[in-house]
Parts: C-alpha cells; structure tokens; sequence
C-alpha cells in the first residue's frame, strides 16, 4: 500500500498548486506539510472532518490535540455567539478572565494564573518568569521534548541518538536553523525517566556557576508517542527541584484537560511550581494559559515580568475556554474518554499480540497511541532504538485510505472527542488490524 487516497484528492492538489503561489509551501505552518500534498480540509462534524474532494474521515488527528470537545460543538457555538455581538476585542479585562482562572486553580492546584494566546507563548513566558524569580540564565529541558517555536526551547528535540552525548552530560543541539548558538548552551537537556542524572547535571551545573532556573518538562511526554514517567520519578524530581531552588514547570500544552480533569498534575498527584497549558483549553480558539505558586507568580504581580499581549485573554477565547471547562469537560466527558480509550487500546493491543508485532498500546484519558518498539520506551534514547518509522508511516497511510485521520509522523498519538463513539474507535482498530494482517501476510 503506497498511495495516498488512490486518486481522492484532486482538488486538494488544485488548491495545493493555488496555495504554493504565495503561501510558502502551500501551508500556514511546516507542520502542516504531507507527502505528496497536504489533505484541504472543507468542514468538521463531531468526531468527522470532510476534505474539499468529499473524503470523510473519523478524526483521530483532532487539530493536534485541540479538539477534544469536537467540531461544531453547539455549546462552544453558543458561546463563541453570545460573545460576538457584544465585541470580540477590548485588551481589557471581562468577568470570563477570573472564571476561567478560577477553574483552572482548582484543576491544577495552583493558585494564580496568566493567558497567551498559544502554547509557546506560554512556555516562553514561563521560563521568563522562572529565570526572573531565580536570577539565574540557565535552565533545563528533556531531550526529545518539543515546547513549542521560541528559541530557548528548539533545542534538544531530535537528532540521531549517537549524537546526543551520555546521559549524564547530553548535548544541547539546535533544532533547525535561525537559532543564535549564543542561546543554545543555556537549554541544558537531561534525560526523562532519570532522576540520578538530573542531580548529576544540576550538582555540575551549580560547581560551574551557573544553576539552572527552571526545569521545563512534560510530565508524561506527548511528542514521542506518549512515554509516562516511571513509578516515584516525578515525586524524585519534585524533590531534586526544591531541594536545588530550581522552579519546576510542567509543560501540559498537551496533557493537560486531555488525559484527566487537571492533566498529568492531578492524575499523577505531584504538583508543579508552575503550569503551561493551551491546545484543548480553548474550545478549538487559541489559548494558552500559564498556572504558579504565588511566590513564583510575585514576579508578575510587583511588575518585575512584562508577562504581556495584546491578544491574551481575547474575550471570544476565553467565552470559549468558560464553556469548554463548565460545561463540556465535565466528569461525565473524561469518564467517556476512558471508556472508549479502553476499548480502543484493547483493540490495538489484540491486533499486536495477534500478529506478533513489535509494539504495544498506551493512553490516558483523551490520549493514547501505538508504541512500535520491542522494548518499553522509558526515554528519547530507548525511543530512538525502538523507533520503526516505516510501520508509522505505513499505520499511517493505512488509517487515512480506510477515513482514520492522524497526525503523520513521531507524534502519532490519537486524540478523541465527547463526540467519538465505538464506531470510530472500531474503524482505527479495524484500519490497523488490517495494516497487521497485510504486512505480516507478506
Ligand atoms: N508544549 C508542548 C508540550 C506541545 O506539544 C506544543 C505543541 N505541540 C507546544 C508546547 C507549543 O504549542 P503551540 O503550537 O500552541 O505554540
């Protein structure tokens, strides 16, 4: 199987060759390219997106995580209704703001709250607010994590796992061009899952003078596959962290509001110093939100940190956020999620033993994938040595010919809706039973 959609996208190709005219590569943004074009999507449904050629597809990519509440909910459209008429713009605060922080404290644990308008945003004033609050320059990532576009934090994010020196003393490696090599050495990247070597690099870090502000980390990584962390490792980090003065961020841009109420903060029970959040927070408009400690947050309040934007806290964005939170992700809709999140790991863990692939399922909540390795992925390096991206760009194809819609690549992870039912659980299921079946036919 090598073709995408066998001859399905024609207009699609139209408007590719219309878009490359003065969009560069006929796309918004480079993660949106596909080979051989990229799908143009007309409209979204529920748990459905239609293309502009009429394919209809169950969507599993879900705008990249964003779209846990579905296309055209009605309740985000009321909403998103209600607020236009009575203005869409006023840098000026509204009664929604303090709700939605309100909401968000108590789901996260954490007392004050800040918005941007997206998840770089917000991970880039978090680490501002950290080096403020800290005077300290330097500051640590995972290797392998992505934290969004802003310099600081395009560093250690992928790159051939020979290169990336031992796990005690990784190397901090730019990701793609454009990024001052001034910059690159203050992004210090450990390894996930390695207490130990965080101490080591934080202890070396501190006899060479410069100790770290913050440690920024996804608590559960979300942008190779999903990899949790281990048993008593991110209580270890909590520990290493305030022990060393270091602030600890977790980066929920994805986790959270998908895999749980409060994300990986409440399901895993370790509470950060501060919080990034964004993707499903705002209904499907961009939003991000940055959660802290009152003590970190004090930086922000006495004005020491310009934490500023002319869009943050768009009354439109944030009447969406309102609703998303009260009304959409309710206890109801996360019990949903596990519901159908366990039929659907069921599904593909019964394909993998039936066929005896190298893989196996994991999720939480709205999130899960297939993991294409013989061992346990524990971290960038065991991902790297297990990683078979044919099979994902083969589990790809297959998914989008039989209408599954997923993200391509490294970060294969499904995303579901309040609105996806068994049905479209079962057509991924089927999708890779038969991606299974063929390949291990031949
Ligand atoms: N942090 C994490 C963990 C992410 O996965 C992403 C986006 N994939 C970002 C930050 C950046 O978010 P945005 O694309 O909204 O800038």
């Amino acid at each position: 199987e090598s073709e995408l959609l066998n001859g399905k996208l024609v207009k699609s190709r139209e408007m590719y060759d219309k878009a490359r005219v003065h969009l560069s590569n006929g796309v918004a943004s480079s993660y949106q390219l596909r080979d051989p074009w990229p799908i143009y999507v007309d409209r979204g449904e529920g748990s459905r997106i239609f293309d502009v050629d009429g394919n209809e597809y169950y969507d599993f990519h879900n705008g990249f995580g964003a779209m846990i509440q579905g296309h055209g909910n009605p309740v985000i459209g009321k909403a998103i209704s209600e607020r236009f008429p009575k203005g869409t713009h006023f840098a000026v605060p509204d009664e929604d703001d303090y709700i939605v922080a309100g909401e968000l404290s108590q789901r996260f644990n954490l007392p004050k709250w800040r918005y941007t308008n997206s998840g770089s945003e917000a991970t880039m004033d978090a680490i501002r607010i950290a080096r403020a609050y800290t005077h300290r320059d330097y500051f640590m990532k995972i290797f392998g994590s992505y934290h969004g576009h802003h310099d600081a934090v395009m560093i250690s994010i992928s790159e051939d796992y020979d290169k990336i020196g031992d796990p005690n003393h990784l190397k901090s490696l730019p990701y793609g061009a454009g990024i001052p090599k001034a910059t690159v050495p203050l992004t210090v990247p450990v390894p996930f899952n390695d207490a130990a070597a965080l101490e080591h690099r934080i202890i070396e870090m501190e006899q060479e003078g410069n100790p770290p502000a913050c440690l920024i980390m996804e608590p559960c990584l979300m942008n190779m596959g999903i990899v949790p962390p281990e048993p008593g490792y991110l209580e270890a980090v909590r520990d290493i962290t305030a022990k060393h003065g270091i602030v600890l961020i977790f980066d929920e841009v994805k986790t959270g509001l998908t895999i749980g109420p409060g994300g990986a903060t409440q399901l895993f029970g370790v509470t950060p110093d501060m919080v990034t959040v964004s993707k499903a927070l705002g209904g499907g408009l961009p939003m991000g939100a940055i959660g802290g400690t009152e003590e970190v947050m004090s930086v922000v309040e006495d004005g020491e940190v310009y934490q500023v934007g002319t869009y943050s806290g768009n009354p439109l964005c944030v009447a969406a956020a309102r609703a998303n939170l009260e009304k959409v992700l309710t206890p109801e809709a996360y019990a949903h999620f596990d519901d159908l999140n366990g039929r659907l790991m069921e599904g593909c863990t019964d394909v993998v033993k039936r066929f005896g692939f190298p893989g196996y399922a994991v999720g939480f909540g709205a999130k899960g994938c297939v993991t294409f390795s013989p061992k346990k992925v524990v971290d960038y390096v065991t991902f790297r040595e297990g990683q078979r991206s044919e099979l994902n760009e083969l589990c790809w194809l297959y998914a989008m010919n039989r209408g599954v819609f997923m993200t391509p690549g490294r970060e294969e992870e499904w995303t579901l809706s309040v609105f996806h039912d068994n049905d479209a659980v079962d057509a991924y299921v089927s999708a890779f039973d038969e991606m299974a079946h063929d390949l291990m036919k031949e």
